[in-house]
């Protein structure tokens, strides 16, 4: 060590990370030259950037490039780039520290579950620590364009790292790793040829190799990729696995892409899009602290910046992806961006693009629309508040559990529900519900059931919240049948006629008054049910009320709700009906009537109020 070298401690979670990826990865272990390769070529794209308001910064070096060797006798490899480069201190925060929240807890949970398996730290995305499932020394030079001084960090893993100054004519960062025992597949020229080829061809910048001479690297350069953005490539020439090798070096994941469009676009405006859906969510997706990402805007070939949050809503924030316009101007900057006209017809564009894409999924592959709505569903839903001029769109694209499928995953389409309504029957109906078992079992569901009436059961949380928005599909009246009174457009041809139904009422006028009489402010009214079949009696809620487990979920959340008064629907059939009816001793008789009150609101999911009283109450009937 020279007088001049430091010494620095790795950030506990860098530490984590390198065993994880050295443990878990090794099987993986080719990547490393695809994430060292992936940097060199994002280092590229920066200095492009920043040289387009400061030319100087390219200095006598105008090339971009990336070069590849290796010393079969000093056991090395060596990756080169002519990019930004970094300075001291980026070289400490860089590579010497994690930044991504939640990393702690995803590194948390990795090791407590002792899964750490490739796809789940391959969802963190490993990057540059890659390099040391290979080498047990890893030395990184760079000089920061614009920059006099540059510096070697070095590390062999271990928790620790040097920095020292060094000379170095050059710009841009050199990486030179020290292989690993019995990883000398990496010093021959075909082998690491192949490699460029299988992960990195698409990198838009040339990658130089030297020409072998008596097997070892000679003087002269040749470039190995095709050096040009894949993007910018007809995409009858462009292989699904180049796709996906693209996908991986633009979004960090490790697992594959599920779907992506390609689209050159002529004309009003004139752009190139390639928009990917992802397998599977990052760790950290939906916490990120910073801007979002995966959505990265180029002009003219010129990598500008990452530009999620202005060329895709929200609501689509799992897509990744590149756009490169040839309208908009180099110096175009965020403001201008938030404030464009034309970006804002892009954006709606797009956005068309990834709903198009993801509809042709559900038709076509269904099984990766699966995937997709398992992984992204959640998030997609939120579009209906967000995006009002696809709610139709959007609305096609969700799924429900309901009650034809019977299965809690098996999910049916709004499309599917359209074609299997009954004679009659108007509304698309549906239940909201604290969980499936809640919703599948509610006595709310009893007549629509004999009637073979199919009902979604939204169990989700968000989904009392997000049907909201959608009030009507295909003309067809999103109806929740929890609330207000079913009848014909509800339960189709089967529902009881008219004439009959007052009939009934009027049978039940006395009983239905009594009721009332003794449930008091309790409940708003006590009517004669068209939903029920088996159960005594249930909760209803007017047409506007929020649903009774909302309110019970606000509350805890330490929410003033007004409090609506359900209405309480009764089976005059039943025989606990039959039994107060009857019922002479007055004591007895308003047991009876709570105990109709308090069991309506134990199947809905309620909290009784005075649970002993309950208790005691049915002790009395049963002993009486
Ligand atoms: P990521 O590429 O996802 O940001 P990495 O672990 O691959 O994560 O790299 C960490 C950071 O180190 C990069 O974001 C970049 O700032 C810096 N870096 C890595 N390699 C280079 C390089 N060749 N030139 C300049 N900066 C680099
Ligand atoms: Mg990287």
């Amino acid at each position: 060590m020279s007088t001049e070298t430091r010494s620095y401690e790795f950030q506990a979670e860098v530490q984590q990370v390198l065993r994880l990826v050295i443990h878990s990865l090794y099987s993986n272990k080719n990547i490393f030259l695809r994430e060292l390769v992936s940097n060199a070529s994002d280092a590229c794209d920066k200095l492009r950037f920043e040289a387009l308001a400061e030319p100087a910064l390219y200095g006598d070096q105008p090339e971009l490039r990336i070069d590849l060797s290796w010393d079969k006798d000093a056991r090395t490899l060596t990756i080169s780039d002519s990019g930004i480069g970094m300075s001291k201190q980026e070289l400490i925060d860089n590579l010497g520290t994690i930044a991504r929240s939640g990393t702690r807890q995803f590194l948390e949970a990795l090791e407590d579950g002792k899964k750490a398996d490739a796809q789940l730290i391959g969802q963190f995305g490993v990057g540059f620590y890659a390099a040391f499932i290979v080498a047990d020394k890893v030395s990184v030079s760079s000089r920061r364009a614009g920059s006099g001084e540059a510096f070697t960090w070095e590390s062999a893993g271990d928790g620790r790292f040097t920095l020292e100054p060094v000379d170095k004519p050059e710009r841009g960062t050199t990486i030179v790793l020290h292989l690993k025992e019995g990883e000398d597949e990496f010093l021959d020229g075909w082998t690491l040829r192949s490699l460029v080829r299988t992960y990195s061809d698409h990198i838009g910048f040339p990658i130089r190799m030297p020409v072998e001479k008596d097997g070892k690297p000679g003087d002269e350069w040749e470039t190995v990729n095709q050096a040009a953005a894949l993007w910018t490539r007809p995409k009858s020439e462009i292989s699904d696995d180049e796709y996906q090798a693209f996908y991986k070096h633009i979004s960090h994941d490790f697992g594959d892409a599920l779907s992506w469009t390609h689209n050159r676009v002529e004309g009003n405006q004139n752009y190139i899009s390639l928009l990917y859906i992802p397998e599977r969510a990052p760790f950290d997706f939906g916490m990120e602290r910073e801007a979002r990402k995966g959505l990265k805007l180029y002009i003219k070939r010129v990598f500008i910046m990452d530009a999620a949050e202005q060329m895709l809503p929200n609501y689509l924030r799992f897509v990744r992806g590149v756009i490169d316009s040839d309208d908009l101007p180099l110096n175009v900057s965020r403001e201008i961006l938030q404030n464009s006209r034309q970006v804002e017809k892009l954006k709606s564009a797009l956005t068309r693009r990834v709903l198009d894409q993801l509809d042709r999924l559900a038709r076509e592959e269904p099984e990766k629309f699966a995937t997709f709505w398992n992984e992204f569903g959640a998030v997609l839903k939120e579009g209906l508040a967000e995006d009002s001029a696809n709610t139709a769109r959007i609305a096609k694209l969700l799924r429900f559990a309901s009650t034809h499928a019977g299965e809690r995953d098996t999910l049916v389409s709004l499309d599917d529900y359209i074609g299997r309504m009954k004679p009659g029957q108007e509304t698309i109906n549906y239940l909201t519900a604290d969980g499936w078992n809640a919703a599948r079992h509610s006595p709310q569901l009893e007549a629509l059931k004999t009637h073979g009436v199919e009902v979604l059961l939204l169990h989700e949380r968000i989904d009392e919240w997000m049907i909201g928005y959608l009030t009507e599909y295909e003309g067809k009246k999103l109806r929740n049948i929890a609330k207000g009174e079913l009848g014909a457009a509800e339960l189709g041809e089967g529902a009881p006629a008219a004439a009959d139904q007052q009939e009934q009422v009027k049978a039940a006028e006395g009983l239905l008054e009594k009721l009332k009489t003794a449930l008091g402010d309790r409940v708003s009214e006590v009517r004669v049910s068209q939903r029920l079949t088996d159960s005594p009696a249930c909760l209803v809620l007017a047409e506007h009320d929020m649903a009774l487990h909302m309110q019970r979920l606000l509350k805890a959340a330490g929410h003033e709700i007004p409090a609506g008064t359900p209405t309480l629907e009764i089976n005059p059939k039943h025989g606990l009906l039959q039994r107060f009816d009857a019922e002479t001793d007055d004591t007895r008789r308003q047991d009876i009537a709570l105990l109709l009150f308090e069991q309506a609101q134990l199947a809905e999911g309620a909290q009784l109020d005075d649970p002993a009283a309950f208790v005691r109450r049915m002790n009395a009937l049963l002993l009486g």
